[in-house]
């Protein structure tokens, strides 16, 4: 998010300071593990989709200005039960914003997708704009073009500290004493929490561990034959997979992980963390069921309804941009341009109502005092 608000905000002509406590990309926060899913029929909520359609666009843009590949278009299936969540609401937002789409019975996907092994009754969501993003690539490119277009960066400099006041807001940075500002961006990622009181944002960090394993059988399991599937199963949380890119299937559960802050994080991968991956594939994907050949822990920053967080803290000086639940990856690009635009004091081109911080605040309107 800070890479892509960085961005943005030089390209269209800001006076700029990007400052991160580390070098970015790097694989402490929540922007690493080598791929990202990006899909339009948005099960999370209708109003999502016009942001991803921005997004994909902006994504182009980035693409053809860094000069190399950030995106694959691999398909998308949700998959699940009708009285589920993912894929009834995958076919809500398809139906309202008029996105291409089939549906599948489990017979049809197992023909057309011979490497998956649905439940019976089981059906499925089929969208041909979803695919791969690749988030270190991204970051790294988002940098550059933001120093080229004139922004200044100072890695492994932390904030630690703030102050906002009717001229501006004053910064103070470790290494690098201090720098006053008109405004202040702040997308902290799973930090978030160390730099805004608890009370304004109620933000609750979340470990997640991905794996990757070398298919027993590759059938059916590279990007052009398997779409990245998202799996809504009776028994347990959803989990999501990427095709085989050369270095395994990538497979990971979404949410429920322990509560963790970045600082104390268990970073190590233990035997139960590879067992319940391992379940879903031999149940559902037993051609991936190979050796384990890498994993990685990484986190969630989740709001209590799982929306995002994209609001003025402080009048229109402090910016906050986070909270993405994991799910904010994809939107980036558009997430950027947002803060560009209300940094500029224009309107947001989308409703971002649903990001809001009074929805928190058991008296609306009390948040920002
Ligand atoms: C395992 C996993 C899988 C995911 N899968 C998907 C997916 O498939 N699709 C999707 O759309 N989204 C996905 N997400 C969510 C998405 O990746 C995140 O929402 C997004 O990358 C968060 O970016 P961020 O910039 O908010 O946080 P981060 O990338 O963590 O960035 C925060 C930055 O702030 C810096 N920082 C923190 N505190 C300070 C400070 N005091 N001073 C200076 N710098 C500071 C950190 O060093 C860091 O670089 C996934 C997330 C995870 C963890």
């Amino acid at each position: 998010m800070g890479s892509a608000a960085l961005w943005q905000l030089a390209r269209h002509g800001n006076h700029v300071l990007g400052v991160d406590r580390y070098d970015p990309p790097h694989a402490l926060g929540s922007t690493h593990g080598r791929t990202r899913i990006i899909r339009e029929a948005y099960f999370e909520h209708p109003s999502y989709v016009p942001l991803v359609r921005r997004a994909y666009d902006l994504w182009a843009e980035t693409e053809q200005a860094a000069g190399e590949q950030l995106f694959l278009r691999t398909r998308g299936l949700m998959i699940g039960h009708e009285t589920g969540e993912i894929v009834p609401g995958s076919v809500a937002s398809a139906r309202e914003h008029d996105i291409p789409h089939e549906l599948l019975s489990a017979g049809e996907l197992r023909k057309r997708f011979p490497a998956l092994r649905p439940d019976d009754g089981m059906i499925a969501l089929l969208e041909r704009r979803a695919g791969i993003l690749f988030p270190e690539a991204i970051v790294r490119a988002q940098l550059r073009l933001a120093v080229e277009s004139g922004a200044e960066l100072r890695t492994n400099t932390r904030v630690v500290g703030w102050e906002s006041s009717p001229s501006g807001v004053h910064v103070d940075l470790d290494p690098g004493g201090s720098v006053e500002a008109r405004q202040l961006v702040l997308a902290a990622g799973p930090w978030m929490a160390d730099l805004v009181q608890q009370s304004a944002i109620p933000l609750m960090g979340e470990r997640q561990t991905t794996h990757w394993f070398l298919p027993l059988d590759p059938t059916g399991l590279s990007p052009q034959e398997c779409p990245i599937t998202i799996w809504d199963c009776p028994d347990g949380p959803p989990f999501y997979t990427f095709p085989d890119l050369g270095d395994g299937v990538k497979i990971a559960i979404h949410h429920g992980g322990p509560f963790a802050h970045p600082d104390s994080i268990d970073r190590g991968i233990t035997p139960d963390d590879e067992r319940a991956v391992r379940e879903r594939l031999a149940q559902y994907l037993p051609g991936a069921n190979g050796a384990l050949s890498d994993a990685a822990v990484c986190i969630y920053t989740n709001t209590t309804d799982s929306h995002f967080v994209i609001d003025w803290l402080h009048d229109d000086r402090v910016l906050v941009v986070s909270a993405c639940s994991g799910h904010g990856f994809k939107f980036a690009s558009a997430v950027g341009e947002l803060v560009a635009q209300l940094i500029a004091g224009e309107g947001p081109a989308f409703d971002i109502s649903l990001f809001a911080l009074d929805r928190f605040a058991e008296d609306p309107g009390e948040q920002r005092t």
